[in-house]
């Protein structure tokens, strides 16, 4: 089993005045390729260095410059392909589109446009426990990412930094099948956690690692099911593009207001322009940038200066045997090994280091109590401080020496809690503190009974009113708790206050 039975989600309906409408959205993901130096040239890709420092010769288009193609760009955009279970092109090519923009010194950008390296895919964008939607992806390109124009640090000048010229990006684009705003956030954030798995792109999108296009368009119910039939776009209604998104919760806002934006032209008896647009985060609207006629015509053509690209299909299959188990198939064996729920595997496989801090705790134990005491406790205990789980105090072999402990009865639930606070503090062996520090649980069962006839003694009344109601015995449990310093033994305490009101 690699994959968790589902159900798909209803789409997003928006009710009009002239009845329901359906949200239709696609996204082009770009993400920059984990690679220490760029696509084309041996320059590093090292974020926040001095502006212009990481530029050679070939990023600044000196004259007579060519390029180089990065092999290992190029492994690691088919490992992305391959996890997203793609077609990997053994043939692809470059294309020089051309535009002219202060920020691109070549005057084009070398991209891929009518042979790219990876085809057709897809991503399972999980909702909710059983609840997914399987989006296709239509194709993955490689690409260079332009420069940065600088226009706030003089009044009267503008400043390029060419770091970024050059880095390499993959753009990942969806067929349009996620059907409403958090469907295109959980896409986002479940193709950034493959991609992080697969180590071929970091995901920071506040760095700008990872940014996202979003074509939205609006249709009566029902239209989309047709066009899924037909496969035909002309079924669909006009799109707008909003660029350059690089957080889930704008991408939802962004798409809500755009629907409803085209919603309202529609019922009006308007018509959508097919444009680009940017989303304003302060006003939480989205506004004109260019319209399609105002758009480039790029003059693409086959880059002259690099030959195609030809790859072996024995090396694609070395990289897919290299590749890790990724999320689905992780989320899956733990649901069926460990015998979890489906949202506790979610949270135990949303990234590699938890999932094998998890795997550590678990060996050999009860996976059940493991993923409790990891979600739980640690989990837990890790956001309240804001500390990420590879700056946990606590290791995993500490956390199973404690789960242990509970195992083989020498401690309780509660003082377990105890000992986690203890190990989180201090450190140190927990076997050996519950030792040195006397923590061990009494089962002792003379020594419990002592503790029982001591309280009874005390409290004739209430021995004579739980005989009568037995559910009063409660109150024994507690006071024998208190009495021990909470270490005797809950479940033989039960059954010896039981055994005695008769
Ligand atoms: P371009 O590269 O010019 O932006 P594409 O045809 O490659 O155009 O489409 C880009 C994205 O827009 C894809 O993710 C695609 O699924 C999506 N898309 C295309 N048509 C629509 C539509 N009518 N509504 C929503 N998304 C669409
Ligand atoms: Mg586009």
């Amino acid at each position: 089993m690699t994959e968790l039975a589902y159900t798909e989600p209803k789409p997003k309906i928006i009710a009009g005045a002239t009845g329901d409408w359906e949200l239709v959205i696609g996204l082009e993901v770009h993400a920059q390729i984990a690679s220490n130096s760029k696509l084309f040239s041996g320059a590093s890709t090292k974020f926040g260095a001095e502006p212009n420092s990481n530029v050679s010769l070939v990023d600044a288009a000196m004259p007579g410059m060519l390029p180089v193609i990065n092999e290992y760009c190029v492994e690691q955009a088919v490992r992305t392909g391959l996890g997203l279970k793609a077609k990997i092109n053994l043939f692809s090519r470059f294309d020089r589109k051309n535009y002219f923009y202060p920020d691109l010194p070549q005057g084009y950008q070398i991209s891929q446009l009518y042979h790219p390296i990876v085809g057709e895919g897809e991503v399972l964008v999980d909702m909710e426990p059983g609840v997914a939607r399987r989006v296709r992806i239509e194709r993955i390109h490689m690409e260079q990412d332009a420069g940065k124009s600088v226009h706030d640090m003089d009044p009267e000048m503008s400043f390029v930094d060419f770091n970024r010229t050059g880095v390499a990006l993959m753009e990942i684009v969806s067929r349009p099948d996620i059907r409403g705003p958090e469907e295109a956030a959980e896409f986002v954030r479940k193709l950034r956690q493959i991609l992080r798995y697969l180590g071929t792109c970091d995901g920071n999108m506040q760095e700008g690692s990872m940014r996202a296009d979003v074509n939205v368009s609006v249709c009566k119910a029902g239209t989309y099911e047709k066009f899924r039939v037909a496969d035909d776009f002309s079924i669909l209604g006009t799109r707008c593009e909003i660029k350059n998104m690089n957080s889930m919760r704008f991408i939802v806002q962004a798409i809500d207001y755009e629907a409803k934006r085209q919603i309202a032209i529609l019922e009006d008896g308007g018509e959508i322009n097919q444009e680009t647009r940017l989303y304003d985060p302060v006003k939480g609207e989205t506004r004109s940038m260019r319209s399609k006629e105002e758009a480039h015509d790029y003059r693409y053509f086959p880059c002259p200066d690099l030959l195609p690209l030809e790859i072996e299909q024995a090396w694609v299959d070395d990289i897919q045997a290299g590749l890790p188990e990724l999320p689905d198939a992780k989320k899956a064996r733990f649901v069926s090994d460990f015998g979890m729920t489906e949202y506790d595997a979610g949270v135990l496989t949303a990234d590699v280091t938890s999932a094998s801090y998890f795997e550590k705790v678990a060996a050999g134990r009860d996976g059940k109590m493991a993923a409790n005491w990891v979600i739980n406790e640690l989990f837990g205990r890790l956001n309240k401080e804001g500390h990420a789980i590879t700056e946990s105090p606590v290791s995993a072999a500490q956390l199973g020496g404690i789960i242990d402990l509970i195992g083989s009865d020498a401690i309780s639930g509660k003082i377990a809690k105890e000992l986690f606070e203890i190990v989180w503090n201090e450190g140190g062996d927990p076997a050996e503190i519950v030792e040195t520090r006397g923590m061990k649980q009494v089962t002792d069962t003379g020594a419990i009974e002592t503790a029982v006839d001591e309280i009874f003694a005390a409290n004739p009344d209430k021995v004579a009113a739980a005989k009568e109601k037995p559910n009063m015995a409660g109150w024994f449990v507690g006071q024998v708790m208190k009495a021990t310093g909470g270490k005797a033994n809950p479940k033989a305490v039960n059954e010896i206050i039981r055994k005695k009101l008769g």
